[in-house]
Order: structure tokens, then C-alpha cells, then sequence
């Protein structure tokens, strides 16, 4: 699989490697630069594995200033820089290239301050997801976003590809839950953006960062809201006859104006695959499973339920089965987070991320059925439903070459069907190397122009991961 293109190296930049490494070498401490084949081979690749380069080098800064002196020198000498969390991205966001230096916020991982009484953490970037909720849990808080890489990914890495997760239905992703970022510029310059405050004056720069994939700045360390847990949750497996009918039940519910926190989707075949390995007591008799999650007092949820239940039964549902402790709810949820990693036991995928409109969902489930077969391939479909994020899981062989690219092509066949039905290319997971081609697919040349636009005022030279989101030709 190697149909995406990146940039030829420069050969001065390739030529002037030893200097650039002196260079960098008396800005950070020896631990904090990484050199030599063995160890970068680390850093040539994240999720999106099917891709990968060799950077040039790679560092782990400790503070902002350190971020900061490093990005002012890679700045002069021209040099690209690849911003990077903890390398979980599934679309080629963080994979380097041969000319660029790596700057990774891995090392920067304090909580700085907990604020109860104004509901804010602050915290260094490369605190991991789910790090921010273990701190405050005791204390009956979390952070919402929840990506099911929570365990690994950062608060970088989720403010990069405004991440989203199972309970952003609800809540709404990062762009919804940060509140201030101090941020680097290419030339070292530090900024503040944003604060512990509700709003900030001036245009919407925070808004801008967000989601920008490591192409406007290095963020170092971010304010985000944390939430008082809900006095309960209750998550409820619903099974149906075929994936329409729980495509059908979501636009139904949502239609009803009704907002669980979750709506989890799964189809036949993601069901085998996590129930194998999670042992989460889901239905292995249905098409579709939905896993919906109402929280509340008991008797919130019981009413949300019920109205829920009477809507999944005018959509043919078989199975409704509700958690009766906490430790079946946890099963459920470890099921649903791990089904990448369960899908990674039995072959090699791609997974996509396309979103489309709820009422739509039906019916893409069905043309996705068609376009996978059409290649000759199986598909795992598991997402958020709720918000019409989808992730059809396609399965292949890596080691067959002629496979791979019908996967490639399949993904992206898929990828345009969404934008046709009006809804975009990615939910959550970002454009990186994976989806830039198909930017034309999604924007007309205008639209892409001004966001180039915006994007090279704040680095007129595209040196912050140039390789990502727009596509390479045309840029001029
Ligand atoms: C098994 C699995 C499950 C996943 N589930 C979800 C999910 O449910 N929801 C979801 O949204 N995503 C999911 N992802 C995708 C991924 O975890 C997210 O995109 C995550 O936010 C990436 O975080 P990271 O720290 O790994 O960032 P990286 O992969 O290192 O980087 C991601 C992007 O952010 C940029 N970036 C990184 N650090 C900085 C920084 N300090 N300043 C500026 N830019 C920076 C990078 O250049 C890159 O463009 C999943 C991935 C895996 C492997």
C-alpha cells in the first residue's frame, strides 16, 4: 500500500543533518534528543502503520521554554518540524518525513493545578486522556472526550485532531471541553490563547487551534473543563435484525429529541469479534447491536429509557438487556473500547472515519456493505452512531499488496460516499496524510485557498507538518 505520496526530502536539509543535531544538541538535555537509527525507528510511523519515514531526529522537550528555544532554531535553519502526542493517530498525523525533526510533548506530563470551583485542570500537553479523569476521580469529577485510545493518547494529541469519543454525544468533543491552550509558534514565540474563563474576547483563535493537526503551532499546555460525575449510568444493549433497523432507531431517537450520553454501534461482525475477546455478554443472535447509555438519578433514567425502548421496538429490536451491576456495565464499555484492538487480533485493517447525517445512516450502512463487497473484502462496522461518526473497520491482508490497495480504494470509496450525503470526511480521528487527497472531494478551491490562507499566516514557509491535511498539489 503506498499510494500516498509525501514530499521529496530536501537534499541541504538531508546534507546539513550532523549541524542541525549540534544544533539541537545545546538547547535540550542529552536524554532529550533522540539520534540514532535504532531509536527513531520509534517515531517513523503511528496508528496509520501501512506508511512511515525515518525522521531526521527527534526531541522530547520538558518545559515550554525548552519547546520553545528548539522551534525558534529549527525555524532559521528551515527545517520542517512534525508535532507529535503519543503517535496514536489513525490517519498518518504524526508519521514524519525524512527532512523533519520530530518534537514530541510525551515528557511533558504534570497535571498543574485542579480548580473545583471553577470546574478547570490545567495541564501540561502531553498528560494523557485519561490521566486528566484519574485525577479528579476520587473527587467525583472526569474530563468528558473519551477516545478509546484514552489510555495512551494526549491532551496534545486530542486537541490536534479535535478528538471525540463514546460520550460526546452528550458532552461534545475537545473543541467543547477546552477552555486555554499556551501554545508555541514556529519562530518560538509563546502564546496564550483562551484561559480558565468561559469566554475569551478577539476572534475564536482557540477554535482555530483546535483540530488543526499540528500545523498552526506546538501546544504545551492546555485548561480543559472537568464535569461532576452523574449520580448514575446505565448503559443498555439493544439487538436488531439488520444494521438498517438500528440505523433507522438512532435518527428515530435523535429525532425525538432525546440525548443519551452514548449510542455505541456495532454490526455482526464486530459483535463476534469483541465478544471473543472482551467476554462482554453481547448478543451473538443479532445483525446490529446498539449499546445506549442513559445516566441520571434512577428515575431520569428509567423514563429515558422507556421512551428509548418504545422507539427500538417500533424498529424491530430482539434483545434489550439492561446492565444490572458495575461490574457488567464496565464489561460492556471495555468491549466497545477495545474492538480496534479485538479486530487487530484476527486481521489487518483500516480504519476509517467519515461522518454523516443520523438520518443517513441506513442507508450508508448499506451502500458501505456493497462497496466493501464490490472489492472482494470483509468490513467491521463499530461507531458512534449517536452523531453519525462512523468507523467501518476494513479488513485485509498487509502482506498482500493487491489487497491493500483494494482496501485503500475501498476506504475511500466509502470516505466519498459520505461527504455525498452530506455529511464530511472525518469525524474525529483528522485528515493527516490519510484523507488529503479527498480534501478536493469535500471543498471546493476557494474554500481550500482561504484556509491555506489561514494557515500560512501563521507559517508562511510550511514548515509545521507540511505533509498533512491540504493537498500536496496546487499549494501555490
Ligand atoms: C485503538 C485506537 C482507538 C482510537 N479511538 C479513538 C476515538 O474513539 N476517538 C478519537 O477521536 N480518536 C481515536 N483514536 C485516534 C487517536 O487516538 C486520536 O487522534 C488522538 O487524539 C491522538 O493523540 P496522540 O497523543 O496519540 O497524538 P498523535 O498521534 O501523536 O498526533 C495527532 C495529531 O496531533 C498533532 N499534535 C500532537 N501533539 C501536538 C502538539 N503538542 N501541538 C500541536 N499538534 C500536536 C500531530 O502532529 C498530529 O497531527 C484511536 C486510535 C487508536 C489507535
Amino acid at each position: 500500500m503506498n499510494a500516498i505520496a509525501f514530499p521529496a526530502p530536501r537534499a541541504d536539509i538531508l546534507a546539513r543533518r550532523d549541524a542541525i543535531i549540534a544544533g539541537l544538541a545545546g538547547l535540550v538535555l542529552p536524554e532529550a534528543l533522540i539520534t540514532s537509527d535504532n531509536e527513531c525507528k520509534a517515531f517513523e510511523t503511528d496508528a496509520f502503520t501501512a506508511y512511515r519515514r525515518m525522521p531526521l531526529a527527534v526531541v522530547l522537550p520538558t518545559t515550554t521554554a525548552e519547546v520553545s528555544a528548539v522551534l525558534a532554531y529549527l525555524h532559521a535553519e528551515g527545517v520542517p518540524v512534525v508535532p507529535r502526542g503519543a503517535g496514536t493517530s489513525l490517519c498518518g498525523g504524526a508519521i514524519p518525513q525524512e527532512d523533519a525533526v520530530v518534537v514530541g510533548v510525551s515528557k511533558m506530563n504534570r497535571i498543574l493545578e485542579v480548580d473545583y470551583a471553577n470546574r478547570i485542570a490545567r495541564v501540561q500537553a502531553g498528560v494523557t486522556n485519561l490521566g486528566i479523569s484519574n485525577a479528579v476521580d476520587a473527587d467525583g469529577f472526569f474530563y468528558a472526550p473519551d477516545p478509546s485510545s484514552q489510555l495512551a493518547c494526549t491532551i496534545a494529541g486530542n486537541i490536534g485532531m479535535n478528538s471525540g469519543g463514546a460520550h460526546c454525544l452528550k458532552y461534545g468533543v475537545t473543541t467543547n471541553n477546552l477552555m486555554g491552550v499556551t501554545a508555541v509558534l514556529l519562530d518560538g514565540t509563546v502564546v496564550e490563547i483562551g484561559g480558565g474563563h468561559l469566554d475569551a474576547a478577539g476572534l475564536d483563535l482557540l477554535g482555530l487551534l483546535c483540530g488543526s493537526e499540528g500545523q498552526l503551532a506546538i501546544t504545551t499546555e492546555a485548561t480543559v473543563r472537568i464535569l461532576r460525575k452523574a449520580e448514575g449510568a446505565r448503559p443498555v444493549l439493544f439487538g436488531f435484525p439488520s444494521a438498517e433497523a438500528a440505523g433507522e432507531c438512532v435518527a428515530a431517537v435523535i429525532g425525538a429529541g432525546i440525548i443519551p450520553v452514548a449510542m455505541e454501534f456495532m454490526d455482526r461482525q464486530a459483535i463476534a469479534i469483541v465478544e471473543d475477546f472482551a467476554k462482554a455478554g453481547y448478543p451473538l443472535d443479532v445483525e446490529a447491536l446498539l449499546i445506549i447509555e442513559v445516566e441520571g438519578s434512577d428515575a431520569e433514567m428509567d423514563a429515558m429509557l422507556a421512551r428509548i425502548v418504545e422507539i427500538a421496538n417500533r424498529h424491530e429490536v430482539m434483545t434489550v438487556r439492561e446492565s444490572k451491576s458495575a461490574m457488567e456495565a464496565a464489561a460492556i464499555w471495555k468491549g466497545r473500547k477495545s474492538a480496534f484492538g479485538a479486530t487487530g487480533r484476527i486481521a489487518d485493517y483500516i480504519c476509517m472515519d467519515g461522518t454523516v447525517p443520523t438520518g443517513q445512516l441506513a442507508h450508508v450502512l448499506k451502500e458501505t456493505d456493497g462497496i466493501v463487497k464490490k472489492y472482494g473484502l470483509r468490513v467491521a462496522n463499530v461507531f458512534h452512531a449517536g452523531d453519525g461518526n462512523r468507523h467501518p473497520l476494513i479488513l485485509y491482508n498487509v502482506n498482500d499488496p493487491v489487497e491493500a490497495e483494494k482496501a485503500e480504494a475501498a476506504g475511500m470509496d466509502i470516505l466519498r460516499l459520505c461527504v455525498d450525503v452530506g455529511g464530511c470526511l472525518t469525524g474525529e480521528h483528522g485528515v493527516g496524510i490519510e484523507k488529503r487527497d479527498l480534501m478536493r472531494h469535500q471543498f471546493s478551491e476557494t474554500d481550500l485557498r482561504q484556509q491555506m490562507a489561514i494557515r500560512a499566516a501563521f507559517d508562511p514557509a510550511w514548515l509545521l507538518n507540511p505533509a498533512k491535511v491540504f493537498p500536496l498539489e496546487g499549494r501555490s
